[in-house]
């Protein structure tokens, strides 16, 4: 496993290889087993897998979020060699921001629910940086994990808008033994926290046993009202949407694929998670 910080050097790495299918892993790093699985899948299907860590500022809508959020390169390295990445892409800020980004991005409705109403300006910032990357690797394909839902589908958005000739693949949420999924957002929580936040996945889970007794809205109610009455957590959103326009749906009967997506903080530190309730 090669480690190489510029882009000129990963291109020159690249050309050289001549590979028939180059798979790419984008990450912000302190990787986890939800990204490994990322990994093992892009080294399985091609013939070069590039990963990257570069936790991207212009996504981060809330300053303090992204000062604390965690940067482990070492272990990172050590996890990406132990599951067969060739090539590890780490660039430095200014590398891949040598001057103010204009790159602008519109993504209609597909930006305006969700993570996008509740982390303005965290899209735009995400389309920045995956295109960058696109345009450093010129991957075949690229993985991506469906713990962030939302974000798959503003990637399909955008490799549509630029004719991008990479094919996304979106991989499954891998989770931890309490079903708390996989973040690495959850090293920041305390032990107790982390304990508690577990309580996301099993109100998911449990919710998709009403798909046939409740409405859409009573599963909403219910999902929201088992956070209360416990300060550790605040709700920012649980909402019931249609799996490819992202918009809200009525009825269970309004859609063949139907997931569920909250967002709620735990303490300081806000967790997502989703549930594919049909389809
Ligand atoms: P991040 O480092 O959080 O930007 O994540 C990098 C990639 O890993 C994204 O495509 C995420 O959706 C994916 N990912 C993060 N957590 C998980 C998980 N628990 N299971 C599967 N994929 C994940």
């Amino acid at each position: 496993m090669i480690v190489i910080e510029k882009i000129a050097e990963l291109q020159a790495y690249l050309n050289d290889k001549k590979a028939k299918s180059i798979g790419f892993v984008p990450t912000m790093g302190a990787l986890h087993n939800g990204h490994i699985s990322l990994v093992k899948r892009c080294v399985e299907e091609n013939n070069i897998c590039v990963a990257s860590v570069f936790v991207n500022p212009t996504q981060f809508n809330d300053k303090s979020d992204l000062e604390r959020y965690p940067r482990t390169p070492e272990a990172d390295c050590a996890m990406l060699q132990e599951a067969g990445c060739d090539v590890v892409f780490m660039p430095t800020v200014s590398e891949m921001y040598p001057e103010e980004d204009t790159r602008q991005f519109s993504f209609g409705s597909l930006e305006t629910v969700m993570e996008g109403k509740y982390r303005p300006g965290h899209f735009n910032g995400v389309a920045q940086i995956v295109s960058k990357l696109f345009d450093a690797v010129m991957p075949h394909k690229a993985y991506f994990g469906e713990k962030d839902f939302q974000q798959v589908a503003i990637i399909r958005a955008m490799v549509k808008q630029l004719n991008y000739p990479i094919e996304i693949i979106a991989c499954p949420i891998i989770r931890e033994e309490s079903g708390l999924a996989m973040s690495s957002r959850n090293t920041l929580l305390t032990e107790e926290q982390r304990k508690k936040a577990a309580l996301i996945a099993q109100v998911l889970t449990k919710s998709t046993t009403f798909v046939r007794e409740k409405t859409i809205a009573e599963t909403i109610d219910w999902v929201i009202r088992q956070f209360d009455g416990d300060d550790t957590f605040r709700m920012d959103y649980y909402e019931i949407v249609d799996g490819d326009s992202l918009q809200p749906i009525n009825s269970w009967e309004d859609s063949q694929f139907i997931v569920g997506c909250i967002a709620v903080y735990c303490g300081k530190i806000r967790l997502i998670d989703n549930i594919h309730y049909k389809g």
